[in-house]
């Protein structure tokens, strides 16, 4: 297997993934407040889906009163459904859920989730076999805020044990309980790449 030599990357904006629902314990929007901060602090800028509900609109506020710039990608369809955000840095409107995620991907040079549902474990995952496959070198972490994610690490060992996931493409999707550990995993972690012994393996063709 071949690895990126990086010690160390350079990041000018990360992606945060996060549920959209306004049902949750305020303790959630906290942790996307959190995530605000570190990027903030870190000089990074945030985007996101563009939304103002749930824990989206709680991210974006606390990154623009940290003074971070936070980009916004909504689809036309979607703009009242999650209330589109008109407070950010720049609200992109596109027509299709394709090209929101392909612009979010594009403006990123890494991905975040937080706690969220079918839309962000879709978005993750997706951006996860991005990176697997080469379409980009990008890493990609999942924030583990009060053990929100325990059971799908504990699936993820289970389909890397099972052979599903290939052992030297376990560590793309990085896993962490708070954001500046997430974070600085993501600047050093040493990413596979695609590399055809791999993706065959010994009974491969
Ligand atoms: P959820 O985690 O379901 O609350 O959704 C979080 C965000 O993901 C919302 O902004 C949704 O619009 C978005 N979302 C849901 N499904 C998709 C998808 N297939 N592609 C891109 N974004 C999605």
């Amino acid at each position: 297997m071949l690895v990126c030599p990086l010690r160390m990357r350079r990041f000018r904006r990360v992606c945060v993934y996060c549920g959209s629902s306004n049902q949750v314990d305020d303790k959630w929007r906290e942790t996307a407040r959190a995530m605000a901060k570190s990027l903030a602090q870190r000089g990074l800028g945030v985007v996101f889906g563009g939304g103002s509900v749930g824990l989206m609109g709680a991210l974006a506020d606390a990154a623009l009163a940290q003074g971070a710039e936070v980009i916004g990608v909504i689809p036309k369809k979607l703009l009242d459904l999650e209330l589109g955000h008109r407070g950010v840095t720049e609200l992109v409107v596109v027509e299709t859920m394709h090209e929101r995620k392909h612009r979010m991907a594009e403006l990123s040079d890494a991905f975040v989730a937080l706690p969220g549902g079918w839309g962000t474990l879709e978005e993750i995952f997706e951006v996860t076999t991005w990176t697997q496959l080469g379409y980009h070198e990008k890493p990609v972490g999942l924030l583990n805020a009060h053990g929100y994610y325990d059971s799908l690490a504990a699936f993820l060992d289970q389909a890397t044990e099972l052979g599903f996931i290939r052992r030297p493409h376990r560590p793309i999707l990085q896993i962490a309980p708070d954001a500046d550990e997430l974070l600085e995993r993501l600047y050093r972690v040493e990413l596979p790449r695609l590399d055809g012994a791999v993706l065959r393996g010994p009974s491969g063709p």
